[in-house]
């Protein structure tokens, strides 16, 4: 999809004057398709009473482009003085062509019959009346075919069926990105994390026939400051000997979205010149059943030395972040986040549109609610509640991996992590809930894979990158 600032309209023009005879469509979300006394093909859309949020303008985005598809038009023109917009000039055409690029997503599915595939976009283009913001909304026009075309890199991978998404797969992407982009890679094979002793990622990976990986991406960009962000990387979990009901276990390709997360950040840190030095870390595993399997009751010893009691086979993602954020603590970063698919807890308690996020760090909470916010992924706090810690007591081991009772489940996969960060400031992503949906759940959401979470990590880096660039300008003057 080309998008563009131009003088002149073609195609589908989207608020086009209507013809006197018409009647502009008022509620939010109506639409109406008319050909003016030209014959130019135009589309009004309703916007309610009240001027429009970015949330707002993004859906519309992604209704202009089922519009555009539903009309057969491969080519738009956007008016962008047309709509009512909270926002400056800038942000408007952000959050509107956010929406409507996101929207033509289309996953190269297995189907064997092209024929009834919707077409989608070829040209867009934006009339903006305002010189003085014409640079700045340039910039962001560029911004976001780049945060856009990581996400669908993310909704790619997640949505592959886990035979096509094995831990080697994610093992060859890695490798085919950094070699893209010129980045260190460091890959620990089986044999590597049995020297090195990852009890929990060996423990997880023992009942499937593809073996694990652990990954370290490392991608030098000028600054001092140094990030890891980590991803959950489960290509498939049928829950192991805890066995997920039949019902439960449909999504679990969908189990690897961090770890398609961090690969997808990676795929795009050259283009947009992120000013720090950033670890992508994933640890790569399938669940599954066998003779060989993790056994309930069964103690593994972790990367840090710590034990850890097995009382569900089912809580493993935490067994595999376990040993990756350990990894992660060694390297000497000022940060960490991870992201994580983690508890269908936090599905209950937020929803599918919402992640959940753990952190004791202020700065760093800030600093993400504020780029999340930015990009229109919801994640809201929850808290590490310390004294919920004592229901993961073992009798046998230093913890064991799932709580007694059957609360507050979420805050329990971050209060377990928490165990592995001795230093670092350090954030919890539950994103179980946004990151994979079965139905569309908005116009730029199709069903599948979301991609949540590259836009917002995108967002937090780009505005890491540029405080750094500004401290530094300012030690130069
Ligand atoms: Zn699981």
């Amino acid at each position: 999809m080309k998008i563009e600032i131009v003088n002149r309209p073609f195609g589908l023009q989207v608020g086009l004057a209507l013809p006197k005879s018409l009647n502009a469509p008022t509620k939010l979300g109506s639409q109406v398709f008319f050909l003016d006394d030209r014959g130019n093909a135009g589309l009004a859309l309703g916007q309610g009473d009240q001027s429009l949020n970015s949330d707002q303008l993004r859906t519309i985005g992604g209704q202009i482009c089922q519009a555009a598809r539903m009309g057969n038009y491969k080519d738009i023109t956007i008016f962008i003085e047309y709509f009512k917009s909270q926002e400056d000039v800038s942000k408007t055409v952000q959050a509107i062509i956010e929406g409507l690029i996101l929207g033509d997503y289309q996953f190269p599915d297995y189907k064997t019959k092209k024929d009834d595939k919707p077409l989608s976009i070829d040209n867009v283009g934006l009339i903006v009346n305002n010189d003085s913001k014409i640079e700045e909304t340039r910039r962001r026009i560029e911004e976001v075919k780049i945060y856009c075309q990581a996400a669908f890199l993310a909704r790619d991978l997640v949505n592959m069926p886990a035979s096509d998404m094995s831990p080697r797969d994610v093992k060859n992407k890695a490798q085919e990105i950094s070699q893209k982009g010129k980045f260190e890679l460091e890959i620990f094979d089986k044999s590597a994390l049995v020297s090195m002793k990852t009890g929990g990622i060996l423990g997880v990976s023992s009942g499937s026939k593809n073996e694990p990986y652990l990954l370290h991406m490392v991608y030098r960009g000028g600054n001092k400051k140094r990030i890891a962000i980590v991803g959950k990387g489960v290509t498939f979990d049928s829950g192991g000997l805890s066995l997920k009901p039949a019902e439960a276990m449909i999504d679990m390709k969908s189990d690897m979205a961090g770890a398609a997360d961090v690969l997808s950040v990676f795929s795009v840190l050259n283009d947009l010149k992120i000013d720090c030095e950033v670890h992508g870390i994933i640890p790569c595993v399938e669940n599954m059943i066998s003779a060989d399997a993790v056994k309930v009751g069964d103690i593994l010893k972790m990367y840090d030395g710590q034990t850890v009691e097995v009382l569900n086979t089912d809580a493993e993602g935490r067994l595999i972040l376990a040993d990756a954020l350990a990894y992660a603590e060694t390297l000497d970063v000022d940060q960490i986040v991870d992201l994580a698919t983690l508890t269908g807890a936090c599905l209950v308690a937020l929803g599918e549109r919402v992640a959940g996020l753990m952190t004791d760090d202020l700065e760093l909470r800030n600093d993400l609610e504020r780029a999340f916010a930015d990009q229109g992924e919801a994640i809201w706090p929850l808290p590490l509640f310390a004294a919920y810690a004592e229901m993961m007591k073992s009798e046998i081991a230093d913890m064991a991996n799932v709580q007694s009772g059957k609360f507050a489940g979420a805050i329990m996969g971050g209060l377990f992590l928490q165990r592995f960060i001795k230093k670092t400031p350090w954030a919890h992503l539950d994103i179980a809930g946004p990151s994979f949906n079965r139905k569309s759940l908005d116009s730029f959401l199709p069903a599948g894979a979301t991609g949540f979470g590259v836009r917002g990590l995108l967002q937090w880096l780009t505005n890491v990158s540029s405080e750094s660039r500004v401290a530094k300008q300012r030690q130069n003057d």
